[in-house]
């Protein structure tokens, strides 16, 4: 079982094919008995998320500055809220308490949050398995503009060694839970 960080939209206005895409990811990751770290809110794909995860039994950690929780309030009875005084104190919570990363589609906040998790692994101060739902080639663009940042050496490691790219929830899983399984890093 693993503490998994899912990065994910906090829009409600974005196109159909995304939120049953969350809600699959929420359904397995309770079905698989890991719990989820996530940003807290009931908004957007994060909302989703959180409402089946928690009807398929798994546990919910919701962290969420302050400023945040007063304007959209917290998803669906969280088992545990953690409520920061900063964004950057809620981003470490959430890095800290993670043994894996999912990013789901998302706008600046999503990928600011990817970027940081990104960058410490490609440092060496973590080496957690980090999953990106390339949803409909949601992130192809930007897979090939890391592509273009590899071949100009500007990025010391292709972005297939730092993540995997996949294209279901289940996919996501299998490769964290393998990687799990090989590094003995998660029980
Ligand atoms: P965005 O991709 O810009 O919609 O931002 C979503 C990401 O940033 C999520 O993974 C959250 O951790 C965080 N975030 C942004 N907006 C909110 C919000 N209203 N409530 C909770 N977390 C948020």
């Amino acid at each position: 079982m693993a503490s998994i960080c899912v990065y994910c939209s906090s829009s409600d206005s974005i196109a159909d094919t995304y939120p049953p895409v969350a809600r699959a990811l929420g359904r397995e990751l309770g079905r698989r008995g890991h719990s989820l770290v996530y940003g807290g809110g009931a908004v957007g794909l994060m909302g989703v998320l959180a409402l089946a995860t928690r009807k398929a039994g798994g546990e919910i950690a919701g962290v969420i500055p302050s400023k945040l929780q007063d304007r959209e309030g917290i998803a669906y009875d969280a088992d545990e809220l953690i409520v920061t005084e900063t964004m950057r104190e809620r981003k470490g919570i959430m890095v800290r308490r993670a043994d894996a990363f999912v990013v789901l589609p998302g706008g600046y906040g999503t990928l600011e949050e990817f970027m940081e998790v990104l960058t410490l692994k490609q440092l060496g101060y973590h080496d957690p398995p980090i999953s990106i739902l390339n949803v409909d080639g949601f992130f192809d663009t930007l897979l090939d503009f890391f592509g273009e940042l590899r071949e100009g050496r500007f990025a010391r490691k292709a972005i297939t060694d730092l993540v995997h790219v996949v294209s279901t929830p289940e996919e996501a899983l299998d490769r964290i839970e393998a990687v799990a399984a090989r590094d003995g890093t998660v029980s």
